[in-house]
C-alpha cells in the first residue's frame, strides 16, 4: 500500500483540493484513487466537518473497497468505515468514511439535497458513465455553486477525458497520478476465433505451460462463458502431467458471486502457483487484481442496451471501445512487464472499435432518473434543461415521459403527480412501486411486497431464470407451485409462501433448485420494503413483516390488478392468427411469452389473452419476462389513456425539444379482440 502511486502526490492533492471546490484526479486502474483518497483526506482533517462519500458504479466495488479501507486502518468494517448499497446498509453514526454506490446517493439527495452530512464527495469511476454518475455530476455542478463553505467534490477516473469534465466544471483543476506501468506487449490473432471459449482456453494452456510465472486474467462476457472456461480449465490442468508445470488455481470473477467468492482473487496465491482469473469487465477497472503478467482478452463485452422506441431490452454481446481494450491490456503490467493477447485482429481494434465507451444514459430506459429529476422540485432544475455531461436523446426522454404518464406518475402537464411523488420515495424502478402503492390502496400489499422482492433478486434465485436460453425446471419436476394459470408473479408469490409455511427451511429452498442465499435476501428485501410503505403510507398497513402464508384466488386478483396498472405501459394482448403477443403501448411488436415462463407453451401453459410483462427482452426473438395474466376490462382504462397522450403537453409545451411523433398513434384504431400485425412487426 506505501508504494502507490497516489501516495506520492498526497501534498498535491491536499493543496489542489484546500483551493478549489471541484477537483479531477486521473489515474491509472489500480494507482490507489478508490482506496487512498479517502484515506488522504480523513488524515487530513476533513471528516471533522462531515463525512467523506466515495461513490461506485458497482455494488460489489464498493463493498470490496469499504471492507479493504477497513482493514488498512484497522477499523470494524461498519463503524469509521462502512458501505450502503441498496437494501444494505453498513453504517452507523460513528461512520466517518462511507462507500456507496452512486444510485444510493441519488436516493439520500432526495431527503437531504444539501447533502449537508457529507464535507466531500468522490464520484469514483466517473469513466464507467453510468447513468446515476452522470446524474450526480449534474447535481454536484448546481451543490457546489450553493454549498460553498465545507464542501468538496472529487471526480476520479481511469480514463476519462478530464479535460471534458474540467469544462463542465468551470475549468477545475485536473491532477494527473501517473501510474507505475510497465511495458505490454499486445499480441493480436490473425482472425477472430469460432469460439472464444476454446481459444481462451488454449492460449491460457499455453501461457501456463510456456511461460514464466505471473497470474492470468481472461476476459469473458459473462457468467454463463466464465463458468463454462472455469470447468474446461480445471479439465484441462488436471491433466496436465504432473510436475510438468507450476500448479494452479481458477477462480471466476463476476457480480453475481457471494461477496466471500469474490474477495478469494485479492489473497495471494501460494508458492509455485499460477492464477488463472476468468473475469467479466469488472476486473477492467473497477477491482484491481494484482500479480497478474497475462491478459486474454476477448473483445467482447455483454452489454443491456435499451430500445425506447421498441420499450425492449436487449442483452447483446458487443465490441468493447478501444479504451477499454487498453484498460484490459493495462492490467498485465502492474508488476512486471506483461503480455496481452487479443483474440482478434489489429485491423478490427484499429477501424472497428468505438474510441469509447457509450455512456449509459444513452443506452438505457429513463423512466426512474425522469421521476427522479422531476421529484427533485428544484426550481431551477428541470429534465429538459437539466446540464449532462452527454445529454441523452430526445426519443429516449419522450419515452420516459410516456412511460410515467401511462402509470401516473406525472400528469398530462407533465407535473409530477402525488403518486409520482410517493413513488420516488421507494428505491424500485418506476414499475414497481407504482404496483405497491396500488395494492396497498387495494388490500393486497402483502403479496404486492412478496413479488416485488422476489423480482428485485430474481437472478439469484432460480437459475433458469436468469439464464435467458435456458427454460426453467417444469413444474412437474419440482414441487414448485405454479402460479395457477396466472403466470410467474403469481408462482413468485406463491414460492415465498411456500417457504414462509416451511420457516424459512434452508433445505426447502436446496430440495426445490431455490437458490437460500437469493431468497434470505428476498425476506430481507421484502421487510426492509415494507419499513419503507409503513414510512410513507398515511393509512395504517395490514400487513406484517411475515407476509402472508398463503393466499386466495381473490388475493391473486387483486394482485394482478395491482400489477395492471403498475405495468400500464407494459401490456401485451393475443394475437389470434398468430402464436404470441402484440405489445400495446410502444410501436406495436410481436413478442412470445419467454421459455422460462409458467406460462410458456414450452412449459404446457394455457396462454391467457391479457397480460403485463416486467421486461421486454430480445434474445433470439422479442420476448416478454415475468409474464401476468390480466383482464380486458383492466386494459380498457389505459387504452383510453393511451388515446389522449400528447407527448408535447407531457413534456412541458411547445418550447419543448421534445417533438411531437409522427404519427399520433398506430395502437388506437386497433380492436382488442381480432388485433391486427402492423407492418414494422416482425413475425
Ligand atoms: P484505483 O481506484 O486507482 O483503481 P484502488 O484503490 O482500487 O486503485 O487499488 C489500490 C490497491 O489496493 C490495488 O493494489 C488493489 O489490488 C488493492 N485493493 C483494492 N481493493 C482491495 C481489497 N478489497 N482487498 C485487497 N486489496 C485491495
Amino acid at each position: 500500500m506505501a508504494n502507490l502511486p497516489i501516495l506520492q502526490f498526497e501534498e498535491k492533492i491536499v493543496e489542489t483540493v484546500e483551493k478549489n471546490p471541484v477537483v479531477v484526479i486521473i489515474g491509472e486502474t489500480g494507482s490507489g484513487k478508490s482506496t487512498q483518497l479517502s484515506q488522504i483526506l480523513h488524515r487530513r482533517g476533513y471528516t471533522k466537518s462531515g463525512v467523506i462519500a466515495v461513490t461506485q458504479p458497482r455494488r460489489v466495488a464498493a463493498v470490496s473497497v469499504a471492507r479493504r479501507v477497513a482493514q488498512e486502518l484497522d477499523v470494524p468494517l461498519g463503524e469509521d468505515v462502512g458501505y450502503a448499497i441498496r437494501f444494505e446498509d453498513r453504517t452507523s453514526s460513528k461512520t466517518r468514511i462511507k462507500y456507496l454506490t452512486d444510485g444510493v446517493l441519488l436516493r439520500e439527495s432526495l431527503s437531504n439535497p444539501m447533502l449537508d452530512d457529507y464535507s466531500v464527495i468522490i464520484l469514483d469511476e466517473a469513466h464507467e458513465r453510468s447513468l446515476n454518475t452522470d446524474i450526480l455530476l449534474g447535481l454536484m455542478k448546481r451543490l457546489v455553486r450553493i454549498r460553498t463553505s465545507n464542501f468538496k467534490v472529487l471526480i476520479t477516473s481511469a480514463t476519462l477525458d478530464g479535460e471534458k469534465v474540467s469544462e463542465f466544471f468551470s475549468g477545475c483543476p485536473v491532477l494527473n497520478v501517473p501510474g507505475k506501468l510497465y511495458p505490454v506487449e499486445i499480441l493480436y490473432s490473425k482472425e477472430r476465433p469460432v469460439s472464444y471459449i476454446e481459444s481462451s482456453l488454449k492460449v491460457a494452456i499455453d501461457i501456463h505451460v510456456r511461460e514464466p510465472e505471473g497470474d492470468i486474467l481472461i476476459f469473458m462476457t459473462g457468467q454463463d462463458d466464465i463458468e463454462k472456461l472455469v470447468s474446461k480449465l480445471e479439465e484441462k490442468v488436471q491433466s496436465l502431467a504432473e510436475g510438468s508445470c507450476m500448479d494452479a488455481i481458477i477462480y471466476p470473477l463476476h457480480g453475481s458471486l457471494p461477496p466471500e467468492m469474490q474477495v478469494r482473487v485479492f489473497s495471494p496465491p501460494p508458492p509455485n502457483c499460477r492464477r488463472f482469473i476468468v473475469a467479466t469487465n469488472i476486473a477492467e477497472t473497477s477491482l484491481t487484481v494484482d500479480g497478474v503478467v497475462y491478459v486474454i482478452d476477448s473483445g467482447y463485452v455483454k452489454q443491456r442496451q435499451y430500445n425506447s422506441s421498441s420499450g425492449m431490452y436487449s442483452l447483446d454481446v458487443v465490441q468493447i471501445s478501444k479504451v477499454q481494450a487498453n484498460q484490459r491490456a493495462g492490467r498485465a503490467g502492474r508488476t512486471r512487464p506483461g503480455k496481452c493477447y487479443r483474440l482478434y485482429p489489429l485491423a478490427i481494434y484499429r477501424d472497428d472499435f468505438l474510441d469509447a465507451t457509450i455512456p449509459e444514459i444513452q443506452r438505457t430506459s429513463l423512466a426512474g432518473s425522469v421521476l427522479y429529476l422531476k421529484s427533485l422540485d428544484l426550481p431551477d432544475i428541470d429534465i429538459l434543461n437539466f446540464d449532462f455531461l452527454d445529454a441523452p436523446s430526445p426519443e429516449s426522454l419522450e419515452d420516459a415521459l410516456k412511460q410515467l404518464y401511462l402509470i401516473d406518475a406525472i400528469d398530462e402537464n407533465g407535473a409530477i403527480t402525488s403518486v409520482g411523488r410517493t413513488m420516488s420515495e421507494l428505491p424500485l424502478e418506476p414499475s414497481l412501486s407504482r404496483t405497491l402503492i396500488e395494492a396497498n390502496d387495494n388490500g393486497c400489499l402483502s403479496q404486492a411486497l412478496t413479488v416485488v422482492a422476489m423480482l428485485s433478486a430474481e437472478t439469484t434465485l432460480l437459475p433458469g431464470r436468469s439464464k435467458p436460453n435456458e427454460k426453467k425446471r417444469k413444474h412437474d419436476d419440482s414441487n414448485l407451485p405454479d402460479g395457477s394459470g396466472f403466470g410467474d408473479h403469481i408462482q413468485l408469490l406463491q414460492i415465498f409462501e411456500c417457504w414462509d409455511r416451511y420457516n424459512y427451511d434452508p433445505e426447502w429452498c436446496k430440495e426445490n433448485g431455490m437458490q437460500v442465499r437469493g431468497m434470505v435476501f428476498v425476506k430481507d428485501v421484502r421487510r426492509q420494503l415494507c419499513q419503507i410503505m409503513q414510512k410513507i403510507s398515511k393509512d395504517r398497513l395490514e400487513v406484517g413483516a411475515r407476509g402472508r402464508k398463503s393466499s386466495s384466488r381473490e388475493d391473486y386478483r387483486k394482485l394482478r390488478k395491482a400489477l395492471c396498472v403498475g405495468n400500464a405501459n407494459q401490456v401485451a394482448e393475443r394475437m389470434l392468427r398468430h402464436n404470441g403477443f402484440r405489445t400495446l403501448t410502444f410501436k406495436p411488436q410481436l413478442v412470445q411469452v419467454h421459455p422460462s415462463s409458467v406460462l410458456s407453451t414450452d412449459n404446457d401453459g394455457m396462454l391467457p389473452n391479457y397480460v403485463v410483462y416486467h421486461e421486454l427482452i430480445s434474445t433470439t426473438r422479442p420476448f416478454m419476462r415475468n409474464v401476468c395474466a390480466i383482464e380486458m376490462s383492466w386494459v380498457a382504462p389505459i387504452k383510453r389513456k393511451i388515446e389522449k397522450l400528447n407527448v408535447r403537453k407531457l413534456s412541458g409545451g411547445p418550447a419543448s425539444s421534445v417533438k411531437e411523433p409522427e404519427k399520433k398513434t398506430e395502437l388506437s384504431k386497433n380492436d382488442a379482440e381480432a388485433p391486427v400485425v402492423s407492418e414494422n412487426v416482425e413475425s
